[in-house]
């Protein structure tokens, strides 16, 4: 058994940061996803490690929410940034990067031909719809119960957090979200329900433009497909001409160089990459077959932003995709492995407590679930998932020295070695150990 830290880190000046920040910051932080009731305030990060306003040196499991796959100012990264900074910034001109760049993600993966830049995952996911709509003159798309795909109006509808799922008798319609327009286009189906999605095809073939996925669904449990179940979805998708679309925003470069496509060996029409491709500055990609690609090459969808392809987002996607073209095998072994050292631990420490806690894992990624239910499948089964006690253990760990997305999300990065997966699962025990006390 792993010995129980006497460590008990105080936040106070994060406290104080936030209380500040809040009289002129609209909940006192930029993005909803990095809100949390016990505030946290960074200082400066490194490696597998950040700095907070009180001095706390933490191990970072929630690594930007998913950006940073090579640690923390890995310097290939910071270098290839620095140099671009001293070069100029923003270009409203063609410039080299960004071809190279969109070069080396078709060299790489089998079915993107073209590719277009934009900033974030959500924006690209907006465009990436467009193209759908537009290849297809359809208008309708199907969505999982649960996948995230941005904060953005076409899909944001029955996503992970306190949305319930749309499907499960026990829980009821569809969630209607303050401020957005109405998302009739938008058809939710259960994650690896083969009858709901046949269903759902029989009844919308003809007007279904796409259907948008997290092949791996990494947002609200990790949880792959059943085997099949992607081949069907593929299947059902030639059949009607709805384009398939990847939204390989968190699992892309993460999972593995290609991605949960490459993994799941199952092609999409049309793929989406941002978070680990830009290493942390702000890039994302839409890329797909010619045909799927061809409303942007000949047509009617023109996509533009002021920042997309940026030079200095572009110079630090190139040095990430060269650091992988590098240590591609090496670096995603190592993830996996540290990845199971510290799924196993959690498991071991859980049973000796006598917790119901649930390790769901892909690669880095792990998902923390307080639940009488396993296998976790799908959206409806992780709803059940007790989200305050995974809040309250993932605040234990906080106070042992391990930041982890307060709804159980932990990533690890190649700068995660053997001292901080220790160090994880033993924040982990003395996090149970207070729970339970
Ligand atoms: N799609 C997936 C699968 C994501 O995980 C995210 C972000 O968490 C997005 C889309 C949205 O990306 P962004 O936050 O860059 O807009």
């Amino acid at each position: 058994p792993t010995a129980v830290s006497a460590t008990n880190l105080t936040f106070d000046r994060s406290r104080s940061h936030h209380q500040e920040a809040e009289r002129y910051l609209a909940r006192g932080v930029s993005s909803a996803a990095r809100w949390r009731r016990m505030p946290v305030a960074i200082r400066a990060a490194s490696g597998a490690h950040l700095e907070d306003l009180d001095g706390n040196r933490l191990i970072d499991c929630v690594l930007g929410l998913g950006p940073i796959l090579l640690g923390h100012n890995d310097p290939r990264i910071t270098e290839a940034v620095i140099a671009q900074l001293r070069r100029g910034v923003s270009i409203a001109a063609e410039h080299e990067g960004e071809g190279r760049l969109a070069q080396m993600l078709v060299d790489h993966i089998p079915f993107v031909e073209k590719v277009t830049f934009a900033s974030t995952g959500s924006e690209a996911v907006a465009a990436a719809v467009r193209i759908a709509r537009a290849t297809t003159a359809r208008t309708k798309i199907l969505k999982f119960d649960g996948h995230y795909h941005g904060w953005l109006d076409p899909v944001f509808v029955n996503v992970p957090g306190a949305m319930a799922p749309v499907s499960h008798p026990a829980f009821g319609a569809r969630h209607a979200v303050a401020g957005l327009a109405a998302s009739d286009d938008v058809v939710v189906v259960p994650w690896n329900d083969t009858d709901a999605i046949t269903e759902a095809f029989s009844r919308h073939a003809a007007e279904l433009a796409a259907v948008i996925m997290e092949p791996l669904a990494l947002n609200f449990g990790v949880i792959p497909p059943d085997p099949g179940f992607l081949e069907t979805v593929r299947r059902l998708c030639d059949r009607s001409g709805a384009l398939l679309l990847f939204d390989e925003v968190l699992s892309g470069f993460r999972l593995a160089h290609g991605g949960a496509a490459e993994i799941l060996g199952v092609e999409p029409d049309l793929v989406v990459y941002a978070k680990a491709l830009g290493a942390g500055q702000p890039i994302a990609a839409v890329g797909g077959t010619a045909a799927a690609m061809a409303s942007i090459v000949h047509g009617p969808v023109k996509p533009a932003g002021t920042y997309s392809g940026n030079p200095v987002s572009v110079a630090a996607g190139i040095a990430m995709l060269e650091v992988l073209e590098e240590r591609s095998s090496g670096l995603y072994r190592q993830l996996e492995a540290v990845g199971d050292v510290v799924a196993q631990g959690l498991r071991e420490v859980a049973a000796r407590r006598g917790i119901p806690l649930v390790v769901q894992r892909a690669g880095s990624v792990l998902q923390l679930l307080w639940s009488p239910r396993e296998p976790v499948r799908c959206y409806a089964d992780a709803f059940l998932s007790d989200a305050e006690m995974v809040a309250r253990l993932c605040e234990g760990m906080l106070h042992h020295g391990v930041l982890a997305a307060p709804r159980g999300l932990l990533l690890l990065s190649a700068a995660h070695g053997q001292a901080e997966a220790e160090a994880v699962i033993a924040a982990f025990d003395a996090s149970c150990h207070r729970l339970l006390a």
